[in-house]
């Protein structure tokens, strides 16, 4: 069965003391109400920056069903590219997951699908899990384009892994005008393009992988619509933005199985 999850990207935020913190909270409130007793029994997943990753490592440990994961790595396994951080470094630091082609990559740093499938391939060699995000923008789902706009992400990003791997992998449906917008896709939007994804899936690999993939919403998906969100049978969790800054409101979410 697939697993739910609920993803904080912490985005460029926060300072060292600050992730420390958010994660410790988090953690204090996941000890006192063990992710196992809650709804769903979620598993829960930071992603900050690269430099805090050690820290909230450290913070998380001991936290049964917390892991974290990079926002970002390189499309190459290493080298001379000043400044980039290779998947391979990310799993040395203790990281388990990583984003890839969150739609703030995509849109700022020219990512696209090919780039984005050599990002795939360099986590899963490094035993990441990429945590791989699509959606269309906004004249996509006017002209009606949504549908196909996230199947061509799917497939160039994801579609060419063997069945093996692509059972390791997590997809993230973000439509890009719900990000950061507080604008939220209604239930039946999200509920709509997780079924067509998981569609999609089942008729590139076969029905059992279909539905063992955990495919997560996020879009200003926070505290108060979480809970409706995720009672969608095709939405397995969150990918969190605004809202996993805040200790309280993320574990709210976290709750809303
Ligand atoms: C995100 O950045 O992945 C995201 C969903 O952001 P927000 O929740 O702030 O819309």
């Amino acid at each position: 069965m697939r697993k739910k999850i609920v993803a904080g990207n912490w985005k460029m935020n926060l300072d060292l003391e600050g992730g420390r913190k958010l994660a410790t909270e988090i953690c204090a409130m996941i000890k006192e109400k063990p992710l196992s007793e809650l709804p769903g029994n979620p598993e829960v997943a930071f992603f900050p920056p690269f430099v805090f990753i050690t820290e909230v490592l450290k913070a998380s440990e001991g936290t049964s069903g917390v892991s974290v994961g990079s926002q970002n790595i390189h499309q190459l396994e290493k080298g001379a590219y000043t400044g980039e951080v290779a998947a391979a470094m990310v799993k040395s630091c203790g990281a388990t997951h990583t984003l890839i082609g969150h739609s703030e990559r995509r849109a700022y740093f020219h990512e696209d699908d090919a780039l984005l499938a050599k990002k795939v391939e360099q986590a899963l060699n490094s035993g990441l899990t990429p945590v791989f995000c699509c959606g269309e923008l906004l004249p996509e789902r006017e002209a009606g384009n949504h549908f196909k706009v996230v199947k061509e992400q799917v497939e160039k990003g994801l579609f060419w892994l063997e069945k093996e791997q692509f059972e390791k992998v997590v997809i993230a449906y973000e439509p890009v005008w719900a990000i950061g917008t507080g604008v939220t896709a209604s239930p039946e939007q999200a509920q709509e393009m997780h079924a067509f994804i998981r569609q999609i899936m089942a008729e590139k690999y076969d029905k059992v992988t279909a539905e063992n993939i955990s495919v997560l919403y996020g879009g200003s998906c926070n505290a108060q619509n979480a809970k409706e969100l995720f009672s969608q049978p095709d939405v397995d969790g969150g990918l969190i933005g605004g809202a996993s800054l805040k200790a309280t409101d993320f574990f709210a979410i976290i709750s809303s199985f």
